[in-house]
């Protein structure tokens, strides 16, 4: 089995939060995971600690995702970490590079494929100030498509009851990489925010044809049967396994970070047969990279 979301939020990071994050003028992300007067969904791992919970919930290899960070500074020292985890367990982790896409992004993607990273991602348009940076954006996808680097997206859904620092990533966006780019290969985090059921449109159908969904943070979103819904909308040859790990799930009920709990609700809750549960959990996500 392979997650292919997860976050590297190490314990330089998770032993002053606040601190790290003004360090970093990283503003978002400390309200997202500092939110006042309540506890934060946001749980932190060692390397070590992670590769404990994999082997808990028998996930063998994991993909770590960047962040949507708004500093280029931050980007880099991010990918640092990353890269530290992959040298220490190489057969277990891979990774995607936190990019900025705003500034010389070529030379950033460059630095990422020497370090051996697979991909770009999570992005977070509205955060990273898509609108104002498009053609820095667009060379980004270019190099992507021409490398074969998936890019991961955060999607929010299109209609949603708005948390504290909800930030909104609008549709459209998408749907211009789609037409600009025909070959990128795109990942849209949180089963895609609802896209999937546009794909019942025939002229997007072609347009989104490769669009994937990931199922990152799907207990504190959805119930289980959008596991089956999903696979009805767009085939579960198009639906790729990640829990968002460290992220808690299951808030009332889990005491310590951990990924078994969704994995055991897949499987006896979405009731996924053998051919479908092997495309979502391995096969999918090894034949976009090349695993
Ligand atoms: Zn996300």
């Amino acid at each position: 089995m392979i997650d292919a979301h997860t976050h590297c939020f190490p314990p330089e990071i998770s032993d002053n939060i606040t601190q790290w994050a003004t360090t970093y003028n990283e503003s978002h992300w400390l309200k997202l995971v500092a939110p006042n007067n309540k506890p934060s969904l946001q749980g932190y791992a060692s390397k070590e600690g992670m590769i404990e919970a994999m082997d808990c919930a028998k996930v063998s290899q994991s993909i770590l995702l960047g962040w949507y960070w708004e500093n280029k500074a931050t980007c880099i020292r991010h990918n640092e970490l990353m890269k530290q985890w992959m040298d220490f367990a190489p057969m277990r982790f891979h990774a995607f590079a936190s990019i900025y896409p705003n500034d010389e992004p070529i030379q950033q993607l460059e630095l990422a494929h020497s370090m051996g990273f697979k991909g770009v991602g999570e992005l977070h348009p509205t955060i990273q100030h898509y609108d104002q940076y498009k053609d820095r954006w667009h060379t980004m996808a270019e190099w992507c498509e021409t490398n074969n680097w998936p890019m991961n997206f955060h999607v929010s859904e299109g209609l949603n009851v708005k948390y504290p620092n909800f930030i909104p990533t609008p549709f459209d966006i998408y749907l211009e990489f789609a037409e600009a780019f025909p070959d990128l290969k795109i990942i849209l985090s949180h089963w895609g925010g609802g896209i999937p059921f546009f794909e019942l449109n025939p002229k997007l159908k072609v347009l989104l044809k490769n669009f994937y969904y990931d199922t990152s943070a799907s207990p504190l979103l959805y119930d289980m049967t959008i596991f089956r819904n999903v696979i009805h909308l767009v085939g579960a040859e198009k639906i790729i396994f990640g829990s968002d790990y460290p992220l808690k799930l299951y808030p009332k009920k889990q005491k310590q970070v951990e990924m078994q709990t969704f994995i055991k609700d897949i499987q006896s809750k979405a009731g996924l047969n053998q051919n479908e549960y092997e495309q979502i959990f391995e096969k999918n996500i090894c034949s976009l990279l090349n695993l």
